[in-house]
């Protein structure tokens, strides 16, 4: 037996351990798996590469609860530890890991945190236990070895009974940490952070049910097993390629995803690159509503399979955090705060990585199957979009798809809108002027009116369309956007003469005089009659497009 002192340069990281933010301290599970499923994955490349002479078989990790004893038991088949082993890579290098993180973290905490609070390592375990114990056998020829600690840098070490290859790690559950003795805060646990860990995982059995023998009799019930119950899936289908998967592979994996959202995606997103960056995927997009804050974190994070976080907000542009699925990505540095992670040049990359793709594959949609495409415009464009507004690189792709219904349904893009407008719908000044409306029923006259004139009416109702008309004016040469109901609509130049007015000119100036009583002097609305020409409605009303903007941008907070 031997005792000694893990090597401490600060006083002792034990208390601060232990106090380090006390709502995370379930990571210590998924700190603890991501261990023992290194260790068996290393197993797995040492005979591989015919390294180590041993048998592979099929390893699983077992979660075990110990209520009386009040242990939580993590078990491995990976390659062990020898003494030496335990020495270095647990006294030394999971210590001053330990400290590193607790050191950085300490710093960044006032920040907006660490990502998932990854990094603390082996030693998150003190989170919730008074006592660890290891008990390991490597796969080299050695003696197992058996090493406790209860929370002092004081450590013991001695000869251990194993037979069998692999690490049991046992936790001393804490009294304060008793909740990590339920089943099912344990079961919520592992299938939050590794539902897709590459190794089968085992928590408790099963009853499986088999087909019943033939010539069984009808009352006869059918016969059940006891079986190992797995809680991960090891092969999700991101970790697959491509040319791999069915459309219902990618729908079936949704629905993994998202137990409780009955509604499919729309289309999915392969994401796979290994240069300059490693990064897999899935990303989805769902049916979107008009309420851009409900649509939050729902892309989900892993490093290598592990679950890392839902708030992937400095990852991928914000405009995408509307989608759903899954990132995957060794190279997003996690143990730095977010803000940091904005700055980082392989963040950067990555987000305009997926950026782009993500254009590509609407661009293909579009170009492949239109129909397709214009069926599926109006739930995606709060995406499309808010992405033109925000992204500049986004805004030059999407710009070739972006669709503009009318209030016809047919569906342009802006070049094909242009084309078919400019002859007929250009002001003065030599602006082509695009009108639209954002409510068919409330403007229905003025649409009418706009139609009877051979004019293109737009429909346009997302919440930040009025933003994006702006951005296209801004970066469009010679164009402008009236709504159907503005004075605009009467400055354009028009083919063909079209008004008639059933009203003489004495009745018009009555009636004018009339209405502009109703609506007041001051008020910057003008009453026209001489451009009306639809029987529906013998006169307009309108208020200048600017004033109506002004009023636009005050309600959704500035421009
Ligand atoms: P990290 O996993 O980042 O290296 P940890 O503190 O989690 O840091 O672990 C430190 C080291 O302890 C590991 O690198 C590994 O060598 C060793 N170790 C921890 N758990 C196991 C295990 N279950 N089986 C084998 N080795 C392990
Ligand atoms: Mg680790």
């Amino acid at each position: 037996m031997a005792t000694g002192k893990i090597n401490v340069s600060v006083d002792n990281i034990f208390p601060l351990i232990k106090k380090f933010l006390y709502s995370d301290h379930e990571i210590f599970l998924r700190e603890l798996i991501s261990n023992a499923t290194d260790a068996t994955l290393k197993m797995k490349h040492l005979t591989t590469i015919g390294e180590a002479k041993v048998d592979y078989g099929n390893p699983l990790i077992e979660v075990k609860i110990d209520k009386e004893g009040k242990k939580l038991h993590i078990i491995d088949q990976g390659l062990g530890m020898t003494e030496e082993e335990v020495k270095k890579y647990i006294n030394e290098v999971a210590f001053s890991g330990a400290e590193e993180f607790l050191n950085k973290y300490e710093d960044s905490a006032k920040d907006s945190g660490i990502i998932g609070h990854f990094g603390l390592g082996f030693y998150s375990a003190f989170m919730v236990a008074n006592k660890v114990e290891i008990i390991t056998k490597s796969y080299k020829d050695e003696p197992a070895v058996h090493w406790s600690c209860d929370g002092s840098p004081e450590f013991v070490m001695e000869e251990a009974q194993k037979d069998t290859r692999g690490t049991e790690i046992i936790l001393h559950i804490a009294d304060d940490s008793t909740e990590f003795l339920e089943d099912g805060k344990i079961k919520s646990l592992l299938s939050k952070y590794n539902k897709f860990m590459p190794i089968p995982i085992k928590f408790g059995m099963k009853t499986e049910t088999l087909p019943k023998p033939e010539g069984a009799k009808k009352e006869d019930p059918a016969p059940t097993v006891e079986v190992d119950n797995i809680i991960n899936n090891p092969n999700p289908a991101w970790t697959k390629q491509p040319a791999d998967l069915k459309s219902e592979d990618y729908k079936s994996f949704y629905r993994e995803l998202y137990p409780m959202q009955f509604e499919e995606p729309l289309f999915h997103i392969h994401l796979n690159v290994d240069y300059p960056f490693n990064l897999t995927g899935i990303l989805y997009f769902p049916k979107l509503s008009n309420d851009l804050n409900q649509q939050k974190d729902r892309i989900q994070l892993y490093q290598n399979q592990v679950f890392v976080t839902d708030n992937v907000e400095g990852i991928v542009p914000e405009f995408l955090t509307m989608l759903r699925g899954v990132i995957d990505s060794p190279d997003i540095p996690l143990n730095v705060s977010r803000s940091y992670l904005q700055a980082d040049g392989a963040v950067k990359k990555i987000s305009s990585y997926i950026t782009r793709k993500v254009a590509d594959k609407l661009n293909s949609l579009f170009k492949n199957n239109r129909e397709e495409f214009e069926a599926k415009w109006n739930d995606i464009k709060i995406v499309i979009e808010y992405g033109m507004l925000s992204e500049d690189k986004f805004f030059e792709k999407a710009d070739k798809f972006a669709l503009y219904p009318t209030v016809d349904d047919s569906y342009f893009t802006f070049e094909e809108l242009q084309e078919k407008i400019k002859a007929t719908q250009t002001d003065k000044d030599g602006k082509t002027v695009i009108l639209y409306a954002s409510d068919k029923e409330a403007q229905h006259s003025y649409i009418e009116t706009a139609k009877a004139k051979g004019y293109e009416v737009l429909l346009l109702d997302s919440p930040i369309i009025g933003h994006l008309i702006q951005k296209l004016e801004s970066s469009k040469e010679n164009i402008s956007f009236a709504r159907v109901d503005a004075d605009h609509i009467d400055k354009l130049i028009q083919k063909e003469e079209t008004q008639i007015s059933k009203l003489s000119d004495e009745e018009k100036e009555t009636l004018k005089t009339e209405l502009e009583k109703v609506i007041g002097e001051k008020s910057s609305y003008t009453v026209q009659l001489e451009a009306m020409d639809s029987d529906a409605s013998p006169f307009t009303i309108t208020e200048p497009e600017f004033m109506r903007r002004m009023k636009e941008m005050q309600q959704t907070g500035g421009g």
